[in-house]
């Protein structure tokens, strides 16, 4: 264990157990040509297994664990940056390399698990898969299936973009320090789009604004919009009149929002 003055506000909680760290890494299954971006490397637990897999670039934002990190790995197919990742511009990173597929790997505070996410959709970065280790509650809320509590907008968002999928819970015990509470590994795989979206920035704005308010109806969240037409795709899937925005499947959302487009 490295001497380190563990840091709250970066989230810092260390993974102390190999055979979790190598089942995540065998969820990926880089291989050379790979590349791998890993945000917040810590102590290098989970880098050291990636290193033995692909080139590695690495962004870690406390600057303190840059000696520890430069000494442990001297390895040529390994780059750090020590910012914070949110605020790179991640696609001229990567100007530097080449390779054929992208993975991303995380075991990420818990708040910025959403804006890592957006930041890597905005950047529209090529990402064949993403590993991400989140609070459990997270993981339930990106993972939810239509019709449950925990289905909102981001869950429509990210599965737009990826197959999102439950893979195993970490127990907090398995860090140091212990966290409060469990966190869950989620893989999210790139989809071929195979819906059409007409126009993706109503489609997110329609999704946003349908779950504005959770206990309205979608009648009532999208009383701005031409709802002659929402009802039509409605009927069209047997859905009710006063269904409600976590009763929609993504399907439904880009029917609607290609409708509303026409
Ligand atoms: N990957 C290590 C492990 O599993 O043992 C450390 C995980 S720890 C939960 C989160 C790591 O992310 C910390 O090292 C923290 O300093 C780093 N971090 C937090 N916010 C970050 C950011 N915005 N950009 C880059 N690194 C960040």
């Amino acid at each position: 264990m490295i001497t380190h003055n563990f840091k709250k506000k970066f989230g810092q909680n260390f993974l102390q157990d190999k055979n979790i760290i190598k089942k995540i890494v065998d969820i990926c299954n880089p291989d050379k040509e790979d590349l791998i971006i890993e945000i917040g490397p810590g102590a290098g637990a989970l880098t050291e297994e990636l290193v033995k897999k692909s080139k590695v670039l690495a962004y870690e934002i406390d600057i303190d664990l840059k000696n520890h990190l430069l000494e442990k790995f001297s390895n040529n197919d390994i780059i750090f940056i020590f910012d914070d990742f949110l605020n790179r511009k991640i696609s001229e990173d990567l100007t530097d390399y080449s390779y054929k597929n992208i993975y991303v790997i995380a075991n990420l505070p818990y708040y910025i698990t959403t804006p890592i996410i957006n930041k890597i959709i905005e950047e529209n970065i090529n990402v064949k898969k993403m590993v991400l280790m989140v609070q459990k509650e997270v993981g339930d809320r990106f993972s939810a299936k239509v019709g449950t509590r925990e289905y909102s907008s981001i869950t429509v968002f990210l599965n737009y973009f990826f197959d999102v999928k439950k893979e195993f819970v970490v127990s907090r015990n398995v860090f140091y320090p212990k966290p409060n509470v469990d966190s869950i590994i989620l893989s999210f795989t790139k989809k071929e789009k195979s819906n059409k979206v007409l126009n993706e920035e109503l489609f997110f704005k329609i999704v946003k604004d349908s779950f504005k308010q959770k206990r309205k109806t979608l009648k009532n969240n999208l009383k701005d919009y031409d709802f002659f037409k929402v009802e039509e795709v409605l009927l069209k899937n047997n859905l009710p009149i006063d269904v409600r925005a976590e009763n929609i499947n993504i399907d439904t959302y880009i029917e609607i929002s290609n409708k509303l487009n026409s």
